[in-house]
């Protein structure tokens, strides 16, 4: 019988690239408005899902990619902000849970919990959801040769947080390593459908310590995922 495939996502074009030219045997398709590319890797079946920025698009194409694919894991891979000091652009952040950023509340309709200076709170739904043990297990283990490689949870919200103080007032509350705005979408779906799922997610920018956004790193994430195909 023909091996599952491996799904791996990545929300922009620069997220999949390497990924998507990697692939031997490569066929392209748009599945409702996702693109997915599938093929092999080392003789290994693949499926590269382009799934836009978003968490209502990344819990989207995942549920298409899992009706279409059947894959026997998800990977959500790309950039990500870093919400602490000690991590800069190049670094990994191999997610143990993801948790969502959004899903805030006034306080008024809370009951109580203070949060100044921010008049919100978050939403009690808003839990860690965990990776895959398996996966985290491998992930932790390989080295990652462009910087620091750390694992803990990975923060995913529809926003682009810039401002420092609401950073550090949610990195508190939540103890996120990074801001991406996908990953909850993926694990929610994975959850739901019983596959496999885990965060990857090498920092583009640090607004605590004012590095920049660029996509530069984007392409060295893809090819360390690539090198561990067959191991999967
Ligand atoms: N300016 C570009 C880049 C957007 S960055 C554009 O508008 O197209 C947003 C993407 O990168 C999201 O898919 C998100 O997952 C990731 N990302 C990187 N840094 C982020 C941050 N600090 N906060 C939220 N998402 C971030």
């Amino acid at each position: 019988m023909q091996q599952q495939p491996i799904l791996i996502q990545g929300a922009m074009p620069v997220e999949v690239a390497a990924l998507r030219e990697a692939l031997e045997g490569r066929e392209d398709q748009t599945l409702h408005g996702f693109s997915f590319s599938t093929g092999t890797v080392e003789g290994h079946p693949l499926v590269v899902s382009e799934t836009q920025i978003g968490t209502l698009n990344a819990a989207l194409s995942t549920a298409v990619g899992i009706g279409a694919y059947a894959p026997r894991a998800v990977i959500n891979q790309g950039l990500a902000g870093a919400h602490v000091g000690e991590l800069a652009v190049g670094d990994l952040v191999v997610g143990t849970a993801t948790v969502a950023l959004h899903g805030m509340q006034s306080p008024a309709r809370a009951a109580g919990e203070g949060c100044a200076p921010f008049d919100w709170v978050f939403d009690p739904r808003s839990v860690p959801i965990p990776s895959d043990e398996a996966l985290l297990r491998h992930f932790t283990q390989v080295p990652w040769p462009h910087g620091r490689a750390v694992a803990g949870v990975l923060g995913s919200g529809d926003l682009f947080s810039r401002e420092i103080d609401r950073i550090r007032w949610m990195q508190e509350k939540k103890g996120e390593l990074c801001e991406e705005m996908e990953s909850v979408g993926s694990y929610e779906c994975c959850r739901r459908f019983g596959v496999p799922c885990i965060g990857v997610r090498v920092i583009s920018n640090n607004e605590l310590t004012g590095e920049p956004f660029t996509d530069l790193v984007a392409g060295d994430l893809q090819r360390w995922l690539l090198g561990q195909i067959a191991c999967l």
